[in-house]
C-alpha cells in the first residue's frame, strides 16, 4: 500500500533563520534508508549546495531510539535499518534573500522545498504531505501563500499540504508572513497576488495589469491554463531584481519602486513598472515554456549534478522575446515602447564581444561554469543565452514571416511545442525545435540553425528587420548612461572619445569593472580591477573619469594614474572613438511598411 510521506516545518528559531523539519517515513526500506537533497534548483542552473544549510540531522525507529546515519557524500545520508517508522528530524539554516533558497526572520519565512525537503531515495514517486506548523512568539495576522495542494489546511491557512510526488512537493515555493494580497482571474483561472515586504503598491492596478498579460500568455498557447490556480509570490526591497518560474507560481524579488503607486499615471507604465510587469510576463511564460515544454534532458530532472543542455537559448531566449511582445499585444505598452525595448535588449547583445567566440548553443550548455558564474572577463568571453537567445527567437520569427509570406511565424512553432510536447510529457530533443518549424514552413532551415545556433557571425538583425518595414539605426552611445533605444542627435563630425573600459566607484577613484577586448584600455594594459586615481595628471572618480575622457579629442594620448594591488602604475592611453554598439527602432510612417510592422508584433498570419 502506498504510505504517503510527511513533512513537518516549523520556523523554530526565526531570529537565528533556522527551520525545524520532521521527516516521517512509514515504510523505509529495510536495509537501511538512504536520504538525499538537491544539489541545484530547477531554472536557475548552478550547483548551490543546499544540503550545506543543514545544521543537524538525527534519525529515530519507532520507539523514539536514535539510530545511526552515515553521510555518503555532501548530500546523502543513510539511516541503520529499521523496520518502520523511520523518523528524521533536522534544522536547515535559512538566511539568502533570494528567489532560489529559503528566507527566514521574525517578519516572514519563505522557502523553496529544494533548499529544505530531503528526498526519500525510492519513494520519490509517492504522495508527500506537508503539515506548516504556525510559528510560535507575535504573529497574529501571519498567513500561508502557496500553490500547493491543501489537504486540510483552509485557505492561507497553517496546516496540511499535499503533493504527488517530491518532484512536485519542491516546485510550491511557501511564503508565509502578514503579507499583502489580491486576487483576479484570467480566462476562469483564479491568480493571487501576495506581495512581502514594505510597499505602497496599488494592487487594483496590478491585478488589472497582470489580468491583461495572463490573459495574453493563456490564449497564447490556446485555453485551458495549464493550472487550476496561479500565484504570483513578490517579496519587494530596497534593490534587488529576480525571479523563477514554477508549475503553478512564480517567485519574485523587486525593489519597492518597481511596483506602481496609486498615483502612477494610469495611461502607461513607467520604465520601473514596466520592468516589472515584463518580469512576471517572463515568469508566467514560462508556466508553458521550461515547465511543461522542456529539454528531453529533464524529464527528469537529475538534481544531484549538472544537466547540460544546449537549448537553454529556446527555454530563455524565446521566453524573453515573448515577456515584452505579450505587454504591447496585450495593449499595456505602445509599439513605439516595445521598439525601445527591444533596442535596448539588441544594444546589450552589440556590447557583448563574446558574442563572436561563444555561440549561444554553447553559452546554454556551459551555463552552469560561465553564464551563472561570470567574472570580469565575462563581457568579452561568454554570450548571454537570454540575450542572444531572444534576438535568434527574433530572427527566426521574422525568417519565418518573410519565407511563408505570413502564413507561418514562431507563435504557431511554440503552439505546435506545446501540443506536441508540453500537453503529451514528451521532452524536447536538441533538433525538435528546427524539426517543428521546419514542417510548419515546408521547408528547411537548416542553415538558419547551424548559424544563429552554432555560429558566432552576427545574426541578421538589420536585414530582418528592415525588410520588415522597420527603420534601424545602430550609432554610438552618447553616454556612459546610454542603453539605446532612444533617437538621440549624435555628431559623427565629433566623435566622443571613450576609454573602452565599464566604470564602477570605488574608495579613491573610479574602478575598472570590465575592460573590453579591442578597446582603448585594454591595448594601454589597463586591467578590471585597476583602481583610476587620475587621467592626464587629474584626479578622477566613477562619475568624473568618463566625463574628463570624452572632452579630449579621438586619438589623443595621455597618462593614466592606477592602482593595482596598492602599487601606483601609470599607463599611456590612445583614446578611441566610441563604438557603434547602440541601436534605435523606428515605426515606419508609410502605412503599407507599417501595416507589415504590426503584423509581426501584434502576432497576425495569413
Ligand atoms: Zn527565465
Amino acid at each position: 500500500m502506498t504510505q504517503p510521506l510527511f513533512y513537518r516545518i516549523a520556523a523554530s528559531e526565526p531570529a537565528a533563520h533556522i527551520f525545524e523539519l520532521e521527516l516521517q517515513i512509514a515504510n523505509p526500506d529495510p536495509s537501511g534508508q538512504e536520504l538525499w537533497m538537491p544539489n541545484w534548483i530547477p531554472g536557475s542552473y548552478m550547483i548551490r549546495d543546499f544540503s550545506r544549510n543543514i545544521i543537524t540531522l538525527a534519525a529515530y525507529d519507532g520507539n523514539g531510539q536514535a539510530l545511526v546515519v552515515a553521510k555518503l557524500d555532501k548530500a546523502r545520508w543513510r539511516c541503520a535499518p529499521t523496520t518502520g517508522p523511520l523518523i528524521i528530524r533536522y534544522q536547515v539554516y535559512a538566511w539568502d534573500l533570494s528567489v532560489r533558497a529559503a528566507h527566514l526572520d521574525q517578519t516572514h519565512a519563505y522557502f523553496n522545498g529544494s533548499s529544505v525537503f530531503l528526498a526519500v531515495t525510492g519513494q520519490e514517486q509517492q504522495p508527500h504531505r506537508l503539515d506548516i506548523v504556525p510559528p510560535g512568539g507575535d504573529t497574529a495576522g501571519w498567513e500561508v501563500a502557496t500553490s500547493l495542494g491543501r489537504h486540510g489546511a483552509g485557505e492561507w491557512g497553517f496546516g496540511t499540504y499535499e503533493a504527488g510526488s517530491y518532484d512536485e512537493l519542491i516546485d510550491h515555493p511557501v511564503e508565509i508572513g502578514a503579507f499583502s494580497r489580491a486576487r483576479f482571474v484570467a480566462c476562469g483561472v483564479p491568480h493571487d497576488i501576495v506581495i512581502t515586504g514594505r510597499h505602497r503598491a496599488d494592487l487594483d492596478r496590478l491585478c488589472r495589469d497582470l489580468t491583461r498579460i495572463c490573459e495574453a500568455a493563456i490564449r497564447f498557447f490556446g485555453e485551458p491554463a495549464p493550472f487550476g490556480r496561479y500565484v504570483f509570490l513578490v517579496m519587494a526591497v530596497g534593490t534587488g531584481y529576480g525571479g523563477l518560474e514554477h508549475r503553478a507560481s512564480t517567485s519574485l524579488l523587486c525593489a519597492r519602486e518597481d511596483l506602481p503607486l496609486a498615483s502612477e499615471p494610469a495611461a502607461s507604465p513607467g520604465e520601473r513598472y514596466k520592468g516589472f510587469l515584463g518580469l512576471c510576463s517572463h515568469e508566467y511564460f514560462h508556466s508553458w515554456n521550461v515547465k511543461r515544454i522542456k529539454p528531453r534532458v529533464f524529464i527528469p530532472y537529475d538534481l544531484r549534478a549538472e544537466t547540460h543542455t544546449p537549448l537553454l537559448w529556446a527555454f530563455e531566449g524565446i521566453t524573453s522575446y515573448y515577456d515584452d511582445l505579450l505587454l504591447v499585444r496585450a495593449g499595456l505598452i505602445s509599439s513605439a515602447a516595445y521598439l525601445e525595448l527591444l533596442a535596448q535588449q539588441i544594444t546589450r547583445h552589440l556590447r557583448s564581444g563574446g558574442r563572436f567566440l561563444q555561440s549561444v548553443a554553447d553559452s546554454s550548455f556551459d551555463a552552469w561554469t560561465k553564464y551563472y558564474k561570470q567574472d570580469e572577463n565575462a563581457p568579452n568571453a561568454v554570450v548571454s543565452y537570454y540575450i542572444k537567445g531572444a534576438l535568434v527567437a527574433l530572427c527566426l520569427d521574422l525568417t519565418l514571416r518573410q519565407r511563408s509570406q505570413d502564413r507561418v511565424s514562431l507563435d504557431q512553432v511554440m503552439q505546435v511545442l506545446w501540443r506536441d510536447f508540453g500537453q503529451t510529457g514528451r521532452g524536447v530533443g536538441d533538433d525538435d525545435i528546427q524539426a517543428v518549424a521546419e514542417a510548419l514552413l515546408g521547408d528547411s532551415l537548416e542553415s538558419f540553425f547551424r548559424q544563429a545556433l552554432h555560429g558566432t557571425d552576427e545574426l541578421p538583425l538589420v536585414e530582418l528587420l528592415r525588410e520588415r518595414g522597420l527603420d534601424i539605426l545602430i550609432r554610438p552611445a552618447e553616454s556612459a548612461a546610454d542603453n539605446g533605444g532612444k533617437a538621440v542627435p549624435v555628431d559623427p563630425a565629433r566623435p566622443r572619445a571613450v576609454l573602452g573600459a565599464r566604470i564602477q566607484p570605488s574608495e579613491g577613484g573610479a574602478q575598472l569593472a570590465h575592460v573590453y577586448k579591442g578597446g582603448a584600455a585594454r591595448a594601454a594594459g589597463l586591467s578590471a580591477g585597476d583602481v583610476v586615481i587620475a587621467i592626464d595628471g587629474l584626479k578622477v572618480n566613477a562619475v568624473t573619469a568618463e566625463k574628463l575622457v570624452s572632452s579630449y579629442p579621438v586619438g589623443s594620448t595621455i597618462a593614466v594614474h592606477a592602482f593595482r594591488r596598492d602599487e601606483l602604475m601609470q599607463f599611456l592611453i590612445t583614446l578611441a572613438a566610441a563604438p557603434a554598439d547602440t541601436c534605435v527602432l523606428t515605426l515606419p510612417q508609410e502605412a503599407k511598411a507599417l501595416n507589415r510592422a504590426e503584423r509581426w508584433m501584434f502576432g497576425r498570419s495569413n
